[in-house]
């Protein structure tokens, strides 16, 4: 960050003139000043410009960048935010005026006092912080890592921003201070740049990789942002909604190859109901600009109001709305990672999308198709530096009215609630028996900001579940729902070790949409089958965790008679519950199981995020397994080895056939196998257990021939849909493989399976409620899951095959279920 003076003169003198016929003068850099001569451009660093044919930077590369930016630029001052979950730097780049960067601390305290307006003491200090604050702008690239091309652009933007003087830029710097994130997942730049350099002029060159592109969570990394099951969410959520309180928070994504070349806001319906309108407002306002700019620029192919919508909580760009703040999406049309594709005027024609009927046609939404022809890195890296560019300078122009909207809806999330039927808070009962759920639960909660207390004294208070209540009759396709709270009559004790989480402060939006069961809106097409969400419709995270989160109408005691203390961080939690805290490295939570098992997780070649997941928990939990692949199970002798297999939910072909040997070195094709499927029945047979769990009990029903049938296969989107909802399970808890699970639970169903078996051999653990079926979310074709089969153990031989009907460890979210998964382990014995 401190200006040194002395590097690189020449060299970068050189460079910049050989840079300004090509790619430099699309993106409007202008003059650069005499002091900052001495930055040194990626390409002198590299090697080759960002964005180059067939040329990817290693996270190290891009991390020695930023770190020769920071000596060299009074500009930029370049900060470690955190450790990957592979214990990779995470990177954020400040990079404003010399003078905002050396009084970065003051701005730090503005955005907090604005962020809770209960800080500000009156009108005048409210405008004397609006006057002298900056809007703060976060820029995020590459959080999935195969759409690489942001995290080779965020060098050129930084560059850009670092050394150019055109009064646009010099606005920018003045008026904004952004925070740039290279990438929010290291690790997956590398896992994406190995396989690329290695895959080079081969026919896998372009393709995804065999892995995970994060260690656990594969694309789902950007599915995490209320959970924080991840290091890598955990210290972003912390640099933003703990320490800066960004105002506007850019997020940037590729699609696929085929559609259009560039998606901005306005978003696709369905809206969240609980993002305050002005903000979606300013989200259509930004994303205008940008695909105005782009036009100007010449730039073809952009597209608005498709596609993605602001149901879904828990992403990059969604999670802002919750903090107040503007979330921005942007989703370039993908080449073949570093290497140029070609799509023809056909491709386009087929590709078809929520408010895109074909790439081809013209709509007021998309103005102006791409005709077909190369596609390259370049290409999408030109128009993301157009995009950022065009978001930074309208932050710049109207600074203050983003600080003062920003400070207004805090203000507006602090109103008391006047609707009696309305909950003034959730509740967090003592004494629920799931201590390491609430540990978690309020731990994430404290992490990302919201207000979370302990009672230290009872309190008296009228409250009662929060659930659906369906106002149709039963017999419809489509239910109509509204949410209740289902009070308890009169005052009742609430002990003192709870907590209590109001939603009178400045998240309040946040709290609601964890806390309520969604409702979905019936969304069908013409031939009235569902429309698909672009995510999941419901999330309902006490819910989700088995947690008792009771909704409070009223409280008898006076504010000042209540005796509460606020958790600033989760081993406070940990600590109130008697629980281990965290020393070292390894999670606190104890093993579930309570004697050895010799446990193998089944591990595809085709990558697959609930594998991922399930090693997530296991890990978390200390319980030990060894990864088992293809050629493992291919090779026999399973019974020596292991005493359980665990099949994360992946469908039998992929399984069975795997990736195709066309486009995959040999190593990282072909799936189990014929025989490998003999060698996972000969393992049951002789004694083993196979765990199998949502769609890979396909695998396990045909192949072993069980007597028990999908009742949901081949169902049409009209008769039957349920995307990511939660519903009811009635346990039959008599049995062994539901020890320490209540009579009645839900369970996580995304598409999933529902079974019928008339063999009395056949021991059902669990089936779907018969009444109150939908908890949360969505759900098509009501009838057709209603007291079906949702867990099963099967004997096969002399072993067993556990069948899950639902995901029970539902990315790393559905803590209800997981007792359900070490007991299918340890038969519950
Ligand atoms: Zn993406």
């Amino acid at each position: 960050m401190i200006h040194r003076g002395i590097l690189l003169f020449v060299c970068s003198l050189i460079i910049h003139v050989a840079l300004t016929g090509t790619y430099l003068a699309q993106a409007q850099s202008g003059v650069r000043s005499a002091t900052n001569r001495q930055v040194p451009s990626p390409r002198s660093m590299l090697g080759f410009s960002p964005g180059e044919d067939r040329k990817i930077a290693d996270w190290t590369q891009i991390t020695n960048y930023f770190a020769k930016l920071d000596e060299a630029s009074n500009r930029v001052s370049v900060q470690t935010v955190g450790r990957s979950t592979l214990n990779r730097p995470i990177l954020a780049a400040f990079i404003s005026a010399p003078e905002n960067i050396l009084a970065l601390n003051k701005y730090k305290e503005i955005q907090r006092k604005l962020a809770d307006p209960r800080t500000i003491v009156d009108a005048r200090e409210r405008n004397a912080l609006i006057a002298a604050g900056r809007v703060v702008v976060v820029i995020s690239c590459s959080i999935h890592s195969t759409e690489i091309v942001a995290s080779q652009m965020s060098m050129q933007l930084a560059f850009d921003l670092a050394t150019a003087d055109d009064a646009d830029t010099m606005e920018i710097l003045k008026n904004t201070i952004l925070i740039l994130i290279p990438s929010s997942n290291p690790d997956g730049i590398d896992i994406v740049a190995n396989w690329y350099r290695k895959t080079l002029g081969t026919p896998s060159e372009g393709r995804e990789p065999p892995e995970l592109y994060h260690h656990y969570a594969g694309h789902d990394d950007n599915r995490d942002w209320f959970m924080l099951n991840l290091e890598e969410t955990r210290a972003l959520t912390r640099l933003f909604w703990k320490e800066w309180f960004p105002q506007i928070v850019y997020d940037l994504h590729q699609q696929g190859p085929s559609g259009s070349r560039f998606f901005v806001p306005p978003f696709y319906d369905p809206q969240n109901p609980n993002i305050a309108p002005l903000l979606l407002r300013q989200v259509a306002l930004i994303g205008h600009k940008m695909a105005a700019d782009l036009q100007a620029a010449g730039f073809k192919g952009v597209i608005t109001n498709s596609l993605y919508d602001t149901w879904w909580h828990g992403g990059f760009r969604t999670a802002p709305y919750f903090h107040n703040s503007i979330g921005i999406l942007s989703e370039a049309a993908s080449a073949r990672l570093m290497s140029p594709a070609t799509v023809t005027r056909e491709q386009l024609a087929r590709s078809s999308t929520r408010g895109m009927r074909n790439a081809l046609e013209a709509t007021t939404n998309f103005p102006d198709p791409w005709p077909g022809g190369e596609w390259k890195a370049a290409d999408i890296l030109k128009m993301e530096v157009v995009a950022a560019r065009s978001l930074l300078s309208l932050a710049a122009k109207y600074r203050a009215n983003y600080l003062r909207d920003f400070y207004e809806l805090g203000k507006k999330n602090l109103t008391q609630i006047t609707n009696e039927n309305e909950p003034l808070a959730y509740l967090i009962p003592a004494g629920q028996a799931r201590d390491e759920e609430v540990a978690k639960l309020v731990t994430a909660l404290v992490e990302q900001g919201v207000e979370v207390f302990r009672l230290d004294h009872e309190l008296h208070a009228t409250f009662g579940p929060q659930v659906l209540q369906r106002t149709s009759p039963a017999s419809e396709r489509l239910g109509t729902y509204r949410r209740i709270v289902a009070a308890t009559a009169g005052m009742h004790e609430v002990p003192a070790g709870s907590y209590i989480v109001f939603l009178s402060q400045p998240q309040r939006s946040n709290v609601i949409t964890l806390f309520e069961p969604q409702i979905y809106p019936d969304r069908l097409n013409a031939q009235g089958e569902a429309e698909r969400p672009y995510d999941v419709a419901g999330w309902t995270l006490p819910l989700q965790m088995g947690v008792e989160a009771p909704a409070v109408l009223s409280i008898q005691e006076t504010p000042t008679d209540r005796k509460l203390t606020l958790i600033r961080e989760g081993n406070e939690v940990r600590d109130d519950l008697s629980l281990p805290l965290k020393k070292t490295g390894r999670s606190p939570i104890a093993n579930p199981i309570s004697r050895p098992v010799r446990i193998g997780i089944y591990k595809s070649w085709v990558a697959n995020m609930d594998e991922g997941w399930t090693r997530y928990i296991f890990d978390t939990f200390n319980v030990p397994y060894t990864s088992i692949t293809d050629a493992d199970i291919r090779q026999g002798d399973l019974s020596s080895r292991y005493d359980v297999l665990l099949l994360p939910s992946q469908r039998a072909r992929e399984i069975i056939e795997g990736n195709s040997a066309e486009n995959y070195p040999k190593e990282f094709a072909g799936g189990i196998t014929e025989a490998g499927v003999e060698n996972l029945k000969r393992f049951v047979e002789k004694g083993g257990a196979l765990v199998c769990f949502d769609a890979a009990c396909e695998l396990a029903i045909k192949q072993f021939n069980l007597p028990v049938r999908n009742v949901l296969e081949g169902l049409r989107a009209n008769e039957f849909y349920c995307p990511g909802s939660i519903v009811g399970l009635e346990v039959d808890n008599t049995l062994p493989l539901a020890r320490r699970m209540p009579r009645n639970t839900v369970a996580y169903f995304i598409n999933s399976q529902a079974f019928e078996s008339t063999d009395p051999k056949v021991r059902v653990v669990a089936r779907f409620a018969k009444d109150n079926l939908l908890r949360s979310g969505w759900l098509l074709g009501e009838d057709k899951l209603r007291g079906k089969i949702a867990m099963a153990e099967v004997p096969f031989g002399n072993g067993r095959v556990v069948l899950f009907g639902f995901r029970p460890l539902h990315r790393a979210q559905a803590w209800a279920t997981m007792p359900f998964v070490w007991n299918a382990i340890t038969g519950g014995f």
